[in-house]
This record gives structure tokens, sequence and C-alpha cells, in this order.
């Protein structure tokens, strides 16, 4: 995306304005001019979009997607993957860095912001590998990695297995004040799991993962947090007793976020059973038990968990299709994470528009030291507008990620990301909203 094209200005007419930074909840108009929220233009010829009866909101960021490149193109591409952020209303994607080669210098790191100005859709902010080829042994250069502009600092896909090199790596983290994304798991209890392990993965016969990998590693870490300092955050909590930890270092003061994603809040290690061991169903970490689930939307609700992020991994349908033992972990998500919140926190009853976006906008931004977008004059126009009453059936095939895998083809769904703009410009809008615009 090039920051600097901004083709119209725009007046977005009668929508429900929902701005968590300047708690604002109102009905009202909203201009854009060169790239930014505007004050109302005097004479300037401006675009209308009539938001009547739709949320315009400050553009969703996601902290946690795989764009595959470089070297994953036949999965994904920087423009396939952004081109679904959009869709599903992201602004900025965080992308991690387990691609071939990783992104442990700081010319991978270059590249892919520079592709991602030639041909994304949204702004990307790469993370970067905490050890060389991420291999849990020799750190990499903390200090030129980010001023190649890496966000955050992470071997996401595995989990950092040696003491020291974490303790390490959190003292490198603190002195340049950035943040560690720990993907919190220990090896040696998922060997040749599957699933998560418990009577669901006994019954299919499948590999467990047992959820103390997870565990063991988040308190591992919290105990070197509170020794060395420097930022922490937790990737895909799915767990009930993680959640829990979270929730005690957070009250023990320790400079702890974490993150959760809409599968593991909708789903549960039994739909692996019920789907006939779909590989669509298979992630890591694996879909939980129902208890596990539940303590996550608990952990959402009470500010235990901070954000929500997708996770999106792109696969082939190639690669998903050679059974639930070999196919590769991970589902995409940007495309189906807003009506997936919808579900857990506003169909449910239990929260509300704020909230949710809230979890999807300014708390992600906070959690990483980004800047939180804001409906504030001067802000950058990044936008998201969602139709809360569209009900609509997901159909991969309608997706505008390269990837289909997903376990929520068919589901019935309610409320549409119809427009996203991003530094003022249109990048997304759905048909149905086509004669909004005038
Ligand atoms: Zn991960």
């Amino acid at each position: 995306m090039n920051p600097e094209k901004h083709a119209h200005t725009w007046a977005i007419q009668g929508g429900r304005l929902i701005d968590p930074v300047q708690h604002l909840d109102g009905v009202g108009d909203l201009y854009v001019a060169a790239g930014r929220i505007a004050d109302p233009p005097a004479d300037a010829e401006v675009q209308t979009f009539d938001a009547r009866g739709l949320i315009v909101a400050p553009g969703l960021i996601d902290l946690h997607v795989h764009l595959r490149e470089p070297g994953g193109s036949h999965k994904e591409t920087i423009a396939t993957g952004t081109a679904a952020a959009v869709a599903g209303g992201f602004t900025s994607v965080a992308c991690m860095p387990n691609t071939t080669p990783p992104l442990d210098a700081p010319e991978h790191v270059e590249w892919v912001s520079a592709e991602a100005r030639k041909v994304g859709a949204c702004r990307v902010l790469p993370i970067a590998a905490v050890t060389l080829g991420r291999r849990g042994g020799e750190l990499v250069d903390f200090e030129a990695l980010r001023g190649a502009g890496a966000l955050a600092f992470s071997d996401d896909g595995d989990g950092i297995a040696d003491d020291q090199v974490m303790r390490a790596a959190l003292r490198r983290v603190r002195a340049i004040d950035s943040v560690l994304i720990q993907h919190c798991q220990d090896a040696r209890l998922t060997q040749g799991g599957v699933m998560h392990a418990g009577p669901v993965a006994d019954t299919l016969g499948l590999g467990g993962m047992d959820p103390l990998a997870e565990e063991a590693m988040i308190e591992r870490d919290l105990e070197l947090v509170g020794q060395e300092g420097g930022r922490y955050h937790v990737a895909h909590v799915s767990t009930a007793r993680a959640v829990e930890l979270v929730r005690q270092a957070k009250a023990a003061g320790l400079p702890v976020t974490t993150e959760v994603c809409p599968h593991h809040l909708t789903l549960c290690d039994r739909d692996v059973l019920e789907s006939g061991k779909d590989p669509n169903y298979k992630m890591n970490p694996p879909l939980r038990s129902p208890a596990d689930a539940a303590a996550c939307v608990e952990g959402l609700l009470d500010g235990t968990i901070d954000c929500i992020v997708t996770d999106h991994a792109p696969h082939t349908a190639e690669e998903k299709a050679t059974g639930f033992d070999r196919a590769p972990f991970g589902i995409i998500g940007l495309e189906t994470a807003v009506a997936l919140a919808y579900e857990v926190l506003i169909a449910s009853g239990r929260s509300d528009w704020p909230t949710l976006l809230r979890l999807m906008n300014s708390a992600p931004a906070e959690a990483l030291g980004l800047p939180a977008p804001t409906l504030a004059t001067g802000a950058p126009a990044d936008l998201t507008i969602i139709d809360p009453q569209a009900r609509w059936t997901i159909d991969p095939d309608r997706f505008a990620s390269k990837a289909r895998n997903t376990p929520y083809a068919g589901r019935e769904v309610t409320s549409r990301v119809v427009a996203t703009f991003v530094n003022g410009q249109l990048r997304h809008l759905h048909p149905d909203a086509q004669p909004r615009m005038t």
C-alpha cells in the first residue's frame, strides 16, 4: 500500500460512529480528505457514502497473520493476504516471520515492507524472528531488525525452549523497548500430537497435544519476565489454565499481554470428531475442551485477554487433503473474524459493539505499542464499515484469500464488513454496498 496516494474527499454520512479511543458512540457524519479524518469541507468535490444503518469504526488491526511470503506464495501472497485483510475489515496486519527465508535479517524485513507498499491492500507490520533461522539458539540482531521496521519479535510456529536463550531475548527486547511474542509450546509435550490430548483424541486414536505444553512454557516465561522485565505477549492463548496464569501475572503487575483466536472461542475438540476428522479443524494450538473455550471467552470479557487475532494460516487444498494426521496445522481467518466475534460477544448477549471493536482495533494497537486508530480529526483515515444486521453464509469460494482452509464453510453468521478504507482510499467494497455511493 502506497501511503502517499489518496484519491477522494469523502463524506460518510449517517453512520453509527464508534470510536473506543474517544469513547464515542453516536450517529453522525465523517469526512475524509487527503487520507485523513477531516473537518467538513467548504467547497471541495465530495464523494458520498450513505452509512445509515451501518457502523463506522477505526480500522481493525490483526496482530497475528501469516502472509507466507517470502517463499510460500503457493499458499498466499502479500497481495492476496492483504486483499483478504481488507475484505475482513482489517486496515493493518502484523505478519509472522516463519517464512522461507525467515525474517531474521534486516533485508528480509525490508523486502516484506517494500512488497507490501507495492502490492498490499492494507498496512503490513512485519514481526522479526527472535533466533537466527528460528532455530532457537543464536539471537538475531534486535537493533538492526528494529531499525529495518520490525514491529516485534517472535519465533511463532515454535516456542523458545532454551531458558537462557529466552532470558537473553527478554533482556534484548527490554533494551529496545520492543515486545516478545511467544508461541507457548513445550515441544517435548506435543511430539506426534495432532489435536488436543483428551478423551476425543483417544476415541479417534489421534496423537494428543498436552495442554501442559502451553501452560508450562507460559509459567517458565512469566518467571523470567519477573526477573528480567521485557514486554511479553502470549500468542493465541487456548487453555483455561493459561488464561488464569496471564490473569495472575497481570494482577502481579508484570508487563504481559495476550490474544485469542475466534476458533478457540467458537469450536472445541469435539468438533474434530463431529467433522469426521476434517483437516480444516487442525490447528496449533489445537481446538481445546469446551471448558477451555469457555475460559477464553471469560478471559476476553474480563480483560485478561487483550485482543482478538486470527492466526490466519493459509495452506493449499492439496496440502490439507493429506488426512488429519499428515495435513499441516492452521486455518485462515481474516474474512470470518468479525462475524465470529459478533457471534461470541454480541449474539450471545454478553457484550456490545464498542467492546468488540476495541478488542479488534485499539486494544491490539496498545498491546504492541502502536498508536491506536481513532476517528479524531487529523488521524489517518483507516476505517471499517460494518453492516451489523447482514445475515450471510460463509462461502470460502468467495474469499479474497488464495486459500480456502476454514472450518466455517456453510456457517450462517450475522454482521458483515461492507467497506474498508486505508489511508482514505476505498480498499474494499462489498457488492451490497455499491448503491450507497454517489
Ligand atoms: Zn503460533
